[in-house]
């Protein structure tokens, strides 16, 4: 912590012509200043992981055997039950032609009913009709 003591002390080194002495002292304030800022910048980054932590936990649920994130009123997903529950990661699940796919994991799941699957904002995949050539 900052000794707001050592500033007078400072000061009143240089005034009395003290200079060697008041650069030490500051040379030293200048190093805990160092280690606070060090300090605060690793403690910024516990409180955004713990936000995030906590925002995941409120706003992130299972659902007939997916993860699905709300978010801003939206329903996000499906989310890798596999990449979250062995990693802890957010792995979103592309359509396949026999139900869900996991680009990270490569995990597939086996298509479920509608309704585990409604409300995805994944846009559905249109045909790709390729023309017979005459
Ligand atoms: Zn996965």
């Amino acid at each position: 912590m900052l000794n707001y003591r050592r500033f007078k002390e400072i000061n009143d080194l240089f005034a009395q012509g003290q200079t060697g002495k008041a650069r030490h002292r500051l040379m030293e304030m200048q190093s805990s200043f160092i280690a606070l800022r060090d300090e605060m910048n690793m403690l910024k980054v516990r409180v955004q992981t713990f936000e995030d932590i906590l925002y995941l936990a409120q706003n992130l649920y299972k659902e007939n055997g997916f993860y699905w994130l709300k978010t801003s009123g939206l329903k996000q997903g499906p989310f890798c039950p596999g990449c979250y529950e062995n990693e802890g990661g957010l792995a979103r699940l592309e359509k396949c032609r026999h139900g869900l796919h996991c680009p990270y994991c490569q995990a597939n799941y086996a298509a479920r009913t509608r309704s585990g699957t409604e409300g995805a904002e994944m846009p559905p995949r249109a045909a790709n009709i390729i023309p017979f050539a005459r």
